[in-house]
């Protein structure tokens, strides 16, 4: 007899009534589950109140409702909180929450570590290790909301202030490179009798996986952020290796393809600032060149977080302020992404510093469960 346990956050909502329809249930049963895992943040099939007894009896010797473990949680000085999340075999990946006056952003990650290995990123350099599941997607963001509920004392189920407004796939991995489950985890945000989501609200991010671009355009054509990093190829083959495959031409051409199906009418673009690398104002007017009249954009500088491993520096803000002034002068809006959660490690590209070192992560990561764990 087979004893494995169904995680019921690997399923999305088509998943779920066919289950469902395994145990005999109609698909209205499916959805009533579907709510009381994904609005009320409820694992004790039990609490399940309005499912029949014997429906409950049946899930509770097949299923179960897990998200990743929380080996550590931080709060920063500026509200960001961030969780080290166990994925097994020694491997962590990190969920960052980002809170800011009108909106609450988490960061979530889709990869152990990334086979991209752009030069500038702590997590590249780390190397692949494993995707994550649908339950290790979708259950990062389960873990946030309904842990961020109960620190504020907000109740679950959707009448109850949600604290998770929009969600980006810019941590660990590259998203597109994961595509089946990052899809699914994407339907399940968007999905009413889940997280209910606007495509607007929730964007992914890729440094450029063309097939994968148009590939996710048919499917779940959500915000879309592209890393560009260099305003030519032969800078951007050493920043991003990918663009060996993907150069400029195809990358752009395939932007202006998702746009067609995007749920806004501009791709961002993110541009991490280093420090004699691609800062200079003549690049600033390469980039021009290379983005006004082909594709509709928005620029984001973000600040280098310098890691040892990398070699690399932050650009001084003077240069990243004259860097902007040439994009906005040409009519392309830039903003300078303020960095977050410095104080505990969060702001973008520090995101593997804990786990980057593989050999010693399982034994770090026993020592942390030991002193810290808290359980969603
Ligand atoms: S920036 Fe993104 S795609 Fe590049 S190595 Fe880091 S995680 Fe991978």
């Amino acid at each position: 007899m087979d004893t494995t346990l169904t995680n019921l956050l690997d399923l999305d909502p088509a998943q779920l009534i066919a289950y469902c329809a395994e145990l005999g249930e109609k698909p209205f049963r499916a959805k009533q589950l579907q709510r009381w895992i994904h609005q009320f943040g409820a694992a004790d099939f039990d609490s399940m109140t309005d499912l029949a007894k014997s429906l409950r009896d049946k899930l509770k010797t097949r299923a179960e409702v897990r998200a990743p473990a929380v080996i550590s949680d931080h709060t920063s000085s500026d509200g960001t909180r961030k969780w080290l999340v166990d994925v097994g075999n020694g491997n962590a990946v990190e969920t960052v929450y980002i809170p800011e006056d009108n909106r609450g952003t988490l960061c979530i990650s889709t990869q152990a570590g990334c086979a991209v290995n752009c030069r500038f990123c702590s997590t590249g350099k780390q190397g692949f290790n494993r995707n994550l599941t649908v339950g290790e997607i979708i259950g990062q963001l389960w873990m946030a909301e309904f842990e961020l509920r109960r620190t504020k004392g907000i109740e679950p189920g959707p009448k109850g202030e949600r604290q998770i407004t929009n969600v980006v796939m810019m941590g660990m991995g590259e998203p597109l490179l994961n595509f089946e489950p990052t899809v699914t985890a994407l339907k399940l945000m968007l999905d009413d009798n889940a997280y209910g989501l606007s495509r607007r609200r929730v964007t992914l991010s890729t440094s450029g996986v063309v097939p994968m671009m148009d590939k996710l355009s048919q499917e779940v054509p959500v915000a879309l952020a592209v890393s560009l990093h260099a305003s030519n190829d032969a800078l951007r083959d050493g920043l991003v290796p990918l663009n060996k495959k993907y150069p400029l031409k195809e990358l752009l051409a395939a932007c202006k393809r998702y746009l067609e199906f995007a749920p806004r009418d501009f791709i961002t673009f993110e541009d991490c600032m280093l420090d004699g690398v691609n800062d200079r104002v003549e690049q600033a007017a390469e980039l021009v060149h290379l983005l006004r009249g082909r594709v509709p954009c928005k620029l984001n500088l973000i600040p280098f977080n310098p890691f040892p491993a990398s070699g690399l520096k932050r650009s001084p803000h003077d240069a990243v302020l004259a860097f902007a002034r040439v994009l906005q002068e040409a009519g392309i809006v830039t903003t300078i992404r303020k960095t977050r959660g410095d104080d505990i490690a969060a702001a973008c590209g520090q995101l593997a510093g804990e786990v980057q070192d593989r050999t010693n992560a399982r034994i770090r990561l026993q020592a942390r469960r030991g002193a810290s764990e808290v359980r969603p």
